[in-house]
C-alpha cells in the first residue's frame, strides 16, 4: 500500500476543551495530501474515541460526530492511496486494543520491508485487520510494550526494524507522541498556541487554528507532549544522513507551508528563476500547468520580463488524476480537468511551466488540447529534473516502465510529446532553489540512487503494487 497522507496530533492543557476541532481543521488544511479518508481518535481521560470515514474532512465529519470525539487530546488522519483497496478498514487512525489499553496511530509514508514483517508476525499468530504498513508498525510496537511497559524504548527498538519512511502520531492511551524517520524523508512540524501544542505534516495546519510554527520535528526524534514537551532520539548508525523528500517541495506541498526551515512558495518562485536561466526563450506570454506549477510560472515570468497569463483554466472539483486506473481514463480525465482559454493562445508562443513530467500523459493531453486552440509554439518547461526511477516512500509515482524519463533522453521526450523545445530544470539548480545540502535531500526519483536500502526484488514488488 502506497499512501501519500497527512497527519496532525494536538494536546490541549485544558483538560475540558475538545481538541478534536482543530484538528479537523488541521486535517481541512491538509486535505491536498490525501482525499480518499479521513479519521480522527481522541482520548478524554477515560476512553478513546475514533471516527473514521472514506471520502473529504468536510464530508466524513460534523457537528455531531465532533463532539462526539471529546478530549483535550488526540490524532487525525488524511489519506491518499494511489492503488490498491480504498476501503474503510485500510483508513486511519489504525486502532489496536492490547493488554495495556488501546493505541491509534496515523501514519505518513512508506515502509519498503512491511511485507517481510507482517508475515513475520502473521507465523507468530497476528491476525490482521486491514492491507496498511500502518498496522504492522501497531502490532510491532503494543508487543514491544507490553514486555518494556516503556513507549519510548519500544518506538526505538521497532524503528531498528523498520526500513523506509515514516512520520507517525501516535496516541498511547492518553498519551500523544510522535516519531519522524532517522532521514526525515516525511515533513512533520511542531506548532504551539497558548495552552496549545499541535504536531502537522505540514505548518498550514498552524496557520488555520492560530498555532506559531515553532520548528520541524528533527529526523530521528521522537516527542512525548503533555503538560511538557519531552524529547527523545532514535539511536542511528554512524554516518546517517537526512534525506528530505525533494518532490515536497516541487510538487506535494502546499506552496503556503514551511518544509524544514523553507517556505515552499519561496522555493518554487527560485525554481521558476532558474528554469529562465537555465532554458531562456523568446515567448509572447508564460503560462502554469495549474495549480501546483503556478509559483515556478510566476518565477520564470518575473526572472524573463516575459508577461504572465492563464491559458487553462482547471476545474478544481476533480480529484487529481493519478487515480485513475487505466491510461485510456487518465487521458480523458485531463481535459475535464483543464479547459483552453482561447482567445489568450490563438497564435501565440507560450512558455508553459509544469512541475514534473511523471508518465507524459498530462503534458501530451494538453498539447493536443493546445495546439486545437491555433497555439503558435510550445516550449515546456518543467521545474524538476527527469523522473528516471519510482519513489519508493510514498509519493505514488509509476512503475519504473511507465516513467516516460526511464528510458528516453529529453529530445526523444520532446517529439513524444509534441512541444517545440523542452527544458528540464538541472539537479543542481533543483538543490540550490531548495536550499539543501545534496547529500540531506533524497533524490531518489531523479538519480535512482536511494537512501535506504531496497529489497532486491523491489521493481517485482512495485509492480504487484500499482
Ligand atoms: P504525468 O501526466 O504522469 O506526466 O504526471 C505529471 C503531472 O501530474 C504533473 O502536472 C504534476 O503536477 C502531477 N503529478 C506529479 N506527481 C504526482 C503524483 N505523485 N500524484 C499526482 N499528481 C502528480
Amino acid at each position: 500500500m502506497q499512501d501519500k497522507c497527512g497527519i496532525v496530533g494536538a494536546y490541549s492543557k485544558n483538560k475540558s476543551h475538545n481538541i478534536s476541532r482543530e484538528i479537523y481543521y488541521g486535517l481541512y488544511a491538509l486535505q491536498h495530501r490525501g482525499q480518499e479518508s479521513a479519521g480522527i481518535s481522541a482520548h478524554n481521560g477515560s476512553e478513546m474515541r475514533t471516527y473514521r470515514g472514506m471520502g473529504l474532512v468536510c464530508d466524513v465529519f460534523n457537528n455531531g460526530n465532533l463532539i462526539g470525539l471529546d478530549g483535550n487530546v488526540g490524532i487525525g488522519h488524511v489519506r491518499y492511496s494511489t492503488t490498491g483497496k480504498s476501503q474503510i478498514q485500510n483508513s486511519q487512525p489504525f486502532i489496536g486494543k492490547f493488554d495495556l489499553g488501546t493505541i491509534a496511530i496515523a501514519h505518513n509514508g512508506d515502509i519498503i520491508n512491511s511485507m517481510e514483517l507482517r508475515q513475520k508476525l502473521e507465523k507468530e499468530g497476528i491476525i490482521f485487520q486491514s492491507s496498511t504498513d500502518s498496522e504492522v508498525i501497531c502490532h510491532m510496537l503494543t508487543r514491544e510494550y507490553s514486555q518494556t511497559q516503556n513507549m519510548v524504548e519500544s518506538i526505538k527498538k521497532v524503528s531498528k526494524k523498520l526500513i523506509g519512511s515514516y512520520s507517525l502520531a501516535l496516541l498511547v492511551n492518553d498519551d500523544l507522541m510522535v516519531v519522524r524517520d532517522p532521514i526525515g524523508i516525511k515533513p512533520l512540524a511542531l506548532g504551539q498556541r497558548e495552552g496549545t501544542t499541535i504536531v502537522a505534516s505540514e505548518t498550514v495546519a498552524f496557520d488555520v487554528v492560530g498555532a506559531e510554527y515553532v520548528r520541524d520535528v528533527e529526523p530521528g526524534e521522537i516527542l512525548v507532549i503533555n503538560d511538557e514537551i519531552n524529547s527523545f532520539k532514535i539511536p542511528q548508525n554512524p554516518g546517517t544522513s537526512k534525506a528530505h523528500c525533494m518532490f515536497e517541495y516541487v510538487y506535494f506541498a502546499r506552496p503556503d507551508s514551511i518544509l524544514d526551515g523553507r517556505i515552499v512558495y519561496n522555493v518554487r518562485l527560485n525554481i521558476g528563476h532558474a528554469l529562465y536561466r537555465e532554458h531562456p526563450v523568446d515567448a509572447d506570454v508564460v503560462m502554469p500547468v495549474p495549480d501546483s506549477a503556478i509559483t515556478a510560472a510566476i518565477g520564470y515570468s518575473r526572472a524573463s520580463g516575459i508577461s504572465y497569463g492563464e491559458g487553462l483554466i482547471k476545474n478544481r472539483y476533480i480529484g487529481r488524476t493519478f487515480i485513475m486506473p487505466t491510461q485510456e481514463e487518465r487521458e480523458t480525465s485531463v481535459k475535464l480537468k483543464m479547459n483552453p482559454i482561447k482567445s489568450e493562445l490563438e497564435g501565440k508562443r507560450i512558455v508553459l511551466v509544469d512541475d514534473s513530467i511523471v508518465r507524459g500523459t498530462t503534458s501530451k493531453a494538453l498539447v493536443n488540447v493546445l495546439r486545437d486552440t491555433g497555439v503558435e509554439e510550445i516550449h515546456l518547461r518543467i521545474g524538476s529534473p527527469p523522473i528516471i526511477s519510482p519513489c519508493y516512500y510514498g509519493i505514488a509515482m509509476a512503475t519504473r516502465k511507465e516513467l516516460i524519463a526511464s528510458d528516453k533522453e529529453v529530445e526523444k521526450i520532446r517529439q513524444t510529446i509534441g512541444v517545440d523545445s523542452l527544458g528540464y530544470l538541472s539537479t543542481k539548480s533543483l538543490v540550490e532553489c531548495i536550499g539543501i545540502k545534496k547529500n540531506e535531500l533524497c533524490l531518489g526519483c531523479i538519480t535512482g540512487e536511494y537512501p535506504t536500502q531496497l529489497p532486491s526484488d523491489i521493481d517485482e514488488y512495485e509492480s504487484c503494487k500499482c
